[in-house]
Parts: structure tokens; sequence; C-alpha cells
């Protein structure tokens, strides 16, 4: 008996993380059930009519999510990383309004339903299971200190005070699982940065929304009962909505990379471009193209080139500043904007960036799926500045595009400034043997 169920642990996908990701998903799960089973104790005991609003706010959650299924999958297939489900319109209320353990129960039912729609590792979904348990069992820790709630007839000032407990409430709730899930990302990646432990922006302005619509749904389970049905209809609008916004994200985004693809990085750059020129500002623009990287299609095969434009793409995104605008221009061509540089600023950036990508090495496989180890690959750089080199964003695309042409003329592997920016460097140079310098 115990035989089969030991062998079927062995397989799960946990057992192949790394130790610290294994022990802080153990801990945690642990931490989840020994905190659900003290406040279960110690809660208040669930009436008929608790019992009622738990059936209403399950119904509720079970026509949503299937009705929104398909959306749901959609997105958990374009962006299997984060993901926030709409369920937290229904999980939220209970939070607020039932006995610990009847949210509980309702937690098990929704994720039960969502089991059957996105099917991952066992491991990964009582993780997050666990995030919600903590975080429902820190608010109704939270909501208990504060005293019973009366929501009939309201004040102004009565609402007011019950607005700022729910938005602490609220918060805490969200950062708890947003920190539970982003502690796992954190161990589990070596690549650090706040969007990916902490969400994208999106992801935490979804999130605060559907808790917004779970405060108004407790409102009406309260007060409405019957009128839960328009609820639905919101959620289901909301994961239509929330489909619509990650298409738009992927609109801008190139998916090889992750970059922004032109059509991104051209809203970006514009935005970026009218500031400058509003307000006498200046900023680089810097053209990358590889160096004979149709050779590594050729030895190694497109999967490897592949793997090395994502290398690169990423070197280029760890040596920049989050205000800087990078895209991918075309197959292996990469376009930065720069704000606030000169010219001799902008001469090291880029030579630093060239530096670097020659620095860089990238683990794929060749054409015969073996693995390999592409490095030494240079870069060609074209510079140009605005306002210096042309007072358009396409003048500036053209000047820092033909700036990279000399640069493959003149034997690969180098930056090149626009015509004006190099005269104005080499002016600086000359004005920095005088007395007076402009910088
Ligand atoms: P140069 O030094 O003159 O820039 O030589 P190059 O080989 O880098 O330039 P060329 O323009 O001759 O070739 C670019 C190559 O980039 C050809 C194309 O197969 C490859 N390429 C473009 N997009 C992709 C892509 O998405 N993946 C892969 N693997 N290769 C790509
Ligand atoms: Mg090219
Ligand atoms: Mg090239």
């Amino acid at each position: 008996m115990l035989r089969p169920i030991a062998a079927h642990l062995r397989t799960w996908a946990l057992w192949s993380q790394p130790r610290r990701v294994v022990w802080y998903v153990v801990l945690l799960d642990l931490f989840a059930v020994s905190g659900a089973i003290v406040a279960a104790l110690t809660s208040r005991n669930p009436t008929t009519q608790d019992w009622g609003r738990l059936v209403a706010l399950a119904l509720c959650a079970v026509v949503h999510l299937q009705v929104s299924r398909r959306h749901e999958e959609n997105r958990r297939r374009r962006k299997p990383t984060t993901h926030i489900g709409l369920v937290t319109i229904w999980a939220f209320p209970a939070v607020l309004v039932l006995p610990l353990p009847l949210t509980l129960l309702l937690i098990l039912i929704t994720r039960a339903q969502r089991w059957f729609i996105v099917r991952r590792p066992l491991y990964r979904f009582t993780f997050s299971a666990a995030g919600t348990v903590l975080a429902t069992v820190a608010a109704d820790g939270l909501l208990r200190l504060s005293g019973d709630r009366h929501w009939i007839d309201l004040g102004w000032l009565d609402s007011l005070r019950e607005l700022g407990i729910l938005a602490v409430v609220a918060l805490v709730y969200v950062a708890i699982q947003a920190i539970v899930i982003g502690g796992a990302i954190a161990l589990s990646t070596t690549k650090l940065s706040w969007a990916t432990v902490l969400g994208t922006k999106e992801d935490n302005e979804l999130e605060l929304t559907t808790v917004a619509l779970g405060i108004i749904t407790a409102v009406l389970l309260i007060n409405a009962p019957a009128v839960l049905a328009v609820m639905v209809l919101v959620g289901v609008l909301g994961d239509r909505i929330a489909d619509i916004r990650q298409l738009q994200v992927d609109v801008r985004t190139d998916s090889k990379t992750g970059l922004l693809n032109m059509r991104g990085w051209r809203d970006s750059a514009l935005r970026e471009f009218e500031r400058a020129s509003r307000g006498n500002g200046r900023f680089a623009l810097l053209m990358v193209d590889l160096d004979h990287f149709k050779a590594i299609n050729d030895t190694w095969g497109h999967p490897a080139g592949d793997d090395v434009l994502r290398g690169v793409g990423e070197t280029l995104r760890g040596e920049t500043r989050p205000a800087d605008t990078i895209g991918r221009f075309g197959g292996e061509e990469f376009v930065l904007l720069l704000p606030g540089m000169r010219e001799h600023e902008a001469a090291i950036a880029a030579e630093r960036l060239r530096g670097t990508i020659a620095e860089l090495r990238v683990t794929t496989t060749d054409k015969m799926g073996e693995p390999i180890e592409v490095a030494d690959r240079t870069t060609s750089i074209g510079v140009a500045v605005y306002p210096t080199d042309a007072d358009t964003l396409d003048g500036l695309i053209q000047a820092a595009d033909a700036a990279v042409y000399e640069a493959k003329e003149n034997g690969r592997n180098q930056v090149r400034m626009a015509p004006a920016s190099q005269l104005a460097i080499s002016g600086d140079q000359d004005a920095s043997h005088g007395v007076t310098s402009d910088r």
C-alpha cells in the first residue's frame, strides 16, 4: 500500500529543484497547514447563514471559472510564469465575511476546479495554495483584531473607517501571496529582477483590481446576495480584459529575446524623443549588429543562433539602466535609446557593451543536439546623438545605421560614431587642452 505512494512521491518534479527551493516549498507548506489549523480552531463557529454564503460564493466561482476557462488557458499558455487568476473576486470576500474554516473550504473548492483547467506539477499547485492560505490566515487575524463588521446602512464616517481597514487587509493579502511566490522565484533563478520576483506592473494592477472587486462582492454578499450574479458577469469580463491586456504586452514584445520589438520600441522611443525635444534634452541611439552572425547558424544551426540572440538580449538588459529603451531591430540587430547621454558618454557606453558582448559565453547545442559553448562573438556598434546628428528619430536611426556600416567596412568589432558626433567628440578633446570646456 505504502510502496506505490512512495514510488509516486519520488516522481515529483519538486525533488529535481535546487535543495534550497525544496526546503522553502516544504517549510512554507507546513507553515501554511499549521497556521490554518491554529486559526481554524480559534475561529468562530459557522452559522447557517455562513454556509449559505459559502454556497453562493462557491457557485459564482464555479460558473465564473467555467465560462472563463478558455481565456484562463490562453493566458497561461502565453505566459506560463506568473499568472494571476481572477478567482480572488470570490476568495477575498470569503476572507472578509466567512469564518476561516469555510474560507479554506472555498479555497479548496476553487483550487480543485482550477486543477482540471491548468494542470501543472502538484507541488506548484499546493505551493501557490499555501501562499493563498497564509495570506488568508494573516488577513483573517487582522480582521479579528479590528473588531466585528456591521455592513448594513453604514454612514460616511463609518464606511470610511471600514474602507481604511479593508485597504490594509487587502494590501497584506496581496503582499503575502506576492512575497511567498516571489521568494520561490528568487531562490530558483540566478537572474534576479524586481519584475521576475514581484511580478510585472500589469500583474500587480490586475491583482489589486481583483481584490477591489472582491471587496464589492463582500458588500453585496451581505446586503443583496442575488446581485452577486452581476459580479459573475464582471468576473467574466475581467478575464477577457486580462486576456486583452496580455495581448497588448505581447504585441510590443519580441518573443525570442523578451526585449521590445520595433513597434514597442518605437512607441517608447518617440515618447523619449518628445520629452527631449521639449526640454532641450539629449539622448544617444545605439545600433548594435552582431558580426558574422550567419556563421553561427551555418556552423551550429538556428537554435544555437537563437540562444546567442537571447544571450545578447539579456546582456543588453543587464548592462543598461531601467530608463533605457532596448529593442530588437531586426534579425541580429538591436537598437538602444539611452536618455540624457552626450557624445562622449555614449561612446563609452557603446564601447562597454561591445566589450561585455565579447565576453559573453552562451551554452547551447550544435546541429546534433550536443552541448557546446559559443563565445568570443564580436559586434559592430553605430552611435548617433540627438540633437547633434539629426533632429528626428528616423534621421537618428539612419545615422546610427550608417555608422554600423562604416564599422563593418572598417573591419568590424568596433564602435563608430555618426559624423557630427565624431566631430563633437574631437572638438571636446581639443577644447579640453585649452582653459574652458563646456562640461
Ligand atoms: P555581418 O558581420 O556583416 O553583420 O554578417 P552577418 O552574418 O551578421 O549578417 P547577415 O546580414 O549576412 O546575416 C544575418 C543573419 O542573421 C542571417 C539570418 O539567418 C540570421 N538571423 C536573422 N534573424 C534570425 C533569428 O531570429 N534567428 C537566427 N538563428 N538567425 C537569424
Ligand atoms: Mg545585420
Ligand atoms: Mg550582422
